[in-house]
């Protein structure tokens, strides 16, 4: 049985207390409700369309009424695809299983994504370096993982829940504007929702996946923890000076945070630079040849190389070549050549965790339950593993003929994703916070840390296997 959870219910006038909308008898009143659905999903961004289209195409879950509420239009793409949009996420092996699965890689397959084999991770204040290949269980070299644009991906998205319109509907510009949950667990009441355009919908489970703001997650009394990590990330497509196969993504800890190189094509990248607020607004504001400048020197300078550091990473540089002759040397990212027009853009990063990720008859997912720094490039994958987890759950909980949005089976999504959620968010913070100094003792330590974890092959392949996951 499980345990009781605290729940929610506002009173109807206080819910619409201010509102311009007038519910009155109609919000209670079955004869007016517009909509019953089995699953409606608050958000359809890349994570709240990915379950959308892993519902619909389960063959278990083949009866459910599904419906996604975007507060934004369909994207739009022109038909070349055009300019490469700075906005791109890193899908890992495992994220990519589960779109080819749910119909969706397909779509960006016909449209674009650029894969990777290889990563390199150093450290701007000494030698310090890590490289990381896929590999298989041969030893051939294998893709680390993809670099898709967002736009792109929700666009697949897209295209796949049209080819899913006959189980689900989405309403497009539509943003949710109340939500009432039922005052206890046995109750069998469903969720009900009042839309902005003055629809009332009801469902058996509502999720919100509607970002890192989520107005499911307020609106249903979910606390959350969060931190504010005084740092943007600038982002914008890069040209790069030579064509080459470009498939490594390039990472360098600078002391107010990590900039990474991830590749588009075969002479573009886009950028993702993480720096304190007050850097990130004199780089957006830099005339362009002087951002160029300031980004190569960022990416390949001698930036606080400190002796003490550099000498012990030759030390420990030395003794690994000496037992491993194959020892890869540190390498350099290509040239930036420039900047394409505005594509200089810049994001504050904080970090959030729900306290709860269901209720009763609800479940958060995505960004809307966990939003970590972008440095090791896991938010979205995060968010798909939420979305192959939860989709397991429901699936069961049906074939077992039981009441979907039941807290029950939902608490067992909450157990395991928080589980692998709160690992990461803890190696994200604390990776940052480790970089984010040049205090000597600390950077020596990094950098012989660096070279260690680089030497130690069972290691690498570890971390690399996490995070291809
Ligand atoms: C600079 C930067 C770089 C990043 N790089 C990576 C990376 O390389 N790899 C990676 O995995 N992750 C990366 N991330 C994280 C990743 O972008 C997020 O984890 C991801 O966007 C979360 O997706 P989501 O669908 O949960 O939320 P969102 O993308 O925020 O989508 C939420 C959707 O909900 C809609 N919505 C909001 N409110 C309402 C409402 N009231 N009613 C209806 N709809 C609503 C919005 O319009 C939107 O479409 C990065 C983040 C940043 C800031």
């Amino acid at each position: 049985m499980a345990p009781p959870r605290m729940s929610v219910c506002k009173s109807f006038s206080s819910l619409f207390k201010g509102s311009s909308l007038k519910f009155g008898k109609s919000w209670v009143s079955n004869q007016h409700r517009r909509g019953l659905y089995d699953v409606i999903i608050v958000g359809g961004g890349m994570v709240g369309s990915a379950l959308a289209c892993a519902l619909g195409s389960d063959s278990k879950l083949q009866d459910k009424k599904i419906l996604v509420l975007e507060a934004g239009d369909k994207v739009k793409l022109e038909e070349n695809l055009g300019l490469y949009s700075n906005r791109v996420s890193t899908i890992s092996p495992g994220s990519q299983n589960l779109l080819e699965n749910i119909g969706a890689w397909k779509h960006i397959e016909n449209m674009r994504a650029k894969s990777f084999r290889r990563m390199q991770v150093w450290d701007a204040c000494g030698d310090g370096y890590v490289t990381f290949e896929g590999s298989d269980d041969l030893q051939h070299e294998v893709v680390m993982g993809h670099v898709v644009e967002n736009n792109v991906l929700v666009k697949a998205l897209e295209l796949q829940l049209e080819e899913l319109k006959s189980k689900i509907d989405v309403l497009y510009k539509t943003k949710l504007k109340e939500i009432q949950i039922p005052w206890d667990n046995e109750n069998c009441n469903w969720i009900e929702i009042a839309l902005e355009d003055g629809q009332t919908l009801s469902t058996r489970l509502l999720v919100g996946a509607d970002g890192h703001n989520s107005f499911t997650r307020k609106q249903a009394d979910v606390e959350c923890i969060t931190y504010d990590y005084k740092q943007n990330g600038v982002v914008a497509t890069l040209g790069i000076s030579e064509t080459t196969d470009n498939n490594v993504a390039w990472q360098r800890f600078l002391p107010n945070g990590p900039i990474a190189l991830l590749p588009l094509t075969t002479n573009k990248s886009s950028l993702v630079w993480s720096t304190t607020t007050e850097e990130a607004m004199k780089l957006v504001s830099l005339p362009e040849r002087q951002f160029v400048e300031t980004l190569n020197e960022a990416l390949t300078g001698d930036l606080e190389n400190n002796s003490i550091s550099r000498m012990a990473s030759h030390l420990m540089h030395n003794a690994i070549s000496t037992i491993q002759p194959d020892y890869l040397g540190l390498q350099m990212p290509p040239k930036i050549e420039y900047v394409e027009e505005n594509s200089l853009a810049s994001f504050p990063l904080g970090l959030n965790q729900a306290s709860y990720y269901v209720k009763h008859r609800l479940a958060l997912i995505g960004d809307a339950a966990h939003r970590i720094h972008p440095l090791a490039g896991q938010g979205v994958n995060l968010g798909f593993s939420d979305v192959q987890c939860l989709v397991k759950e429901l699936r069961l909980a049906a074939v077992d003929g039981q009441d979907i949005g039941s807290l029950e089976h939902l608490l067992k999504y909450e157990t395991a994703r928080q589980r692998e959620v709160t690992l990461m968010m803890a190696a994200t913070h604390g990776l940052n916070s480790l970089f984010s100094t040049s205090f000597i003792p600390l950077v020596v330590l990094r950098n012989l840390g660096f070279q260690l974890t680089n030497a130690l092959n069972p290691l690498k392949k570890q971390i690399v296997q996490y995070a291809m996951k």
